[in-house]
């Protein structure tokens, strides 16, 4: 089964020429229901994790202290953007607790993430650690595989500046002024006629690696390097739907086998992150051994 984003409604770069310079891949995971293995990029299945190694358990003062549930792995043969790990490490492999008690507000969520070399795994770990209490089921993810798909992003709407941000502000006005008025007051019905730069032409929706961060809840923020103070990329977003109703535009189209029964799904693996938003992970790239940081939105 192979998932395609359909062509975006219009051509940005034909529209707002000066966007070409801000463009970038991100690779859609595109996760759906499947059973796979440590061998395979994933969400919620077995991690290739040796025999041997301790699992990772939260160090959080919340006397949880407990195994960290295992979220996703990706493998860099599988997934076009993923950034280069240090030192060879081919396999980036994701991990949260199962409680909201982290954090400044102590009610933050707690995500580490693993690099390693696939190829220095021999044994793998069977049957792996799973947390015995679970303080929010929207943090226990569906087993699924991913259909990865390239697809091209341009910046959130409001980290585009001078003239070319004052142009697509003033296009996008435009657009949600027309659509207003052909639906009579109603949004979101006519959206398809009245394509906008927010929810068609930016940031695509779901699961990704790489592409251009969404902040449609806090508005921009700076992510500079704990380590080195250098901007950071984004590595990964985890998001609670595959796409939503102002974003329809990007729901993909299933072909091949087995492209009947669940492919249509936006919620495939069940994580629900923040309010039902989604999670972007952020990594150095002046090296990728430097700590993530990470952003909910
Ligand atoms: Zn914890
Ligand atoms: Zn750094």
């Amino acid at each position: 089964m192979t998932f395609t984003t359909p062509p975006r409604p219009l051509d940005a770069e034909a529209f707002f020429p000066g966007l070409a310079a801000h463009r970038a891949t991100a690779t859609r995971l595109h996760p759906r229901a499947g059973g796979p293995t440590a061998r395979d990029s994933h969400v919620g299945g077995p991690l290739l994790w040796p025999t041997g190694e301790p699992w990772p358990v939260c160090d959080e003062p919340h006397r949880y202290g407990g195994p960290l549930l295992a979220v996703a792995q990706l493998y860099a043969r599988d997934v076009p953007d993923l950034a280069p790990g240090p030192d060879g490490c081919d396999l980036l492999q994701v991990f949260w607790c199962p409680f909201d008690l982290h954090g400044p507000t102590g009610y933050g969520m707690h995500v580490r993430l693993r690099w390693r070399r696939s190829a220095e795994v021999r044994e793998v770990l069977a049957p792996q650690p799973q947390p015995g209490r679970v303080g929010f089921d929207g943090y226990v993810p569906e087993p699924c595989v991913l259909h990865p798909e390239q697809v091209t992003e341009y910046p959130y709407i409001e980290l585009l500046t001078g003239e070319l941000g004052e142009r697509v502000q003033e296009w996008e006005d435009a657009q949600e002024e027309a659509a207003y008025e052909a639906e009579g007051g109603d949004e979101g019905e006519e959206a398809a006629a009245w394509p906008s730069y927010q929810s068609d032409l930016s940031v695509a929706p779901g699961w990704k690696a790489g592409g251009h961060a969404a902040w449609n809840v806090t508005g921009p923020g700076r992510m500079d390097c704990p380590g080195c103070g250098h901007a950071m990329r984004l590595l990964l977003t985890v998001d609670s739907y595959e796409w939503r109703s102002d974003s329809e535009s990007w729901r993909p189209r299933p072909t091949g086998a087995g492209a009947g029964a669940g492919a249509d799904a936006n919620r495939p693996t069940g994580v629900a992150v923040g309010n039902f938003g989604k999670l972007n992970v952020f990594a150095c790239p002046q090296d990728p051994a430097h700590p993530h940081r990470f952003s909910v939105q």
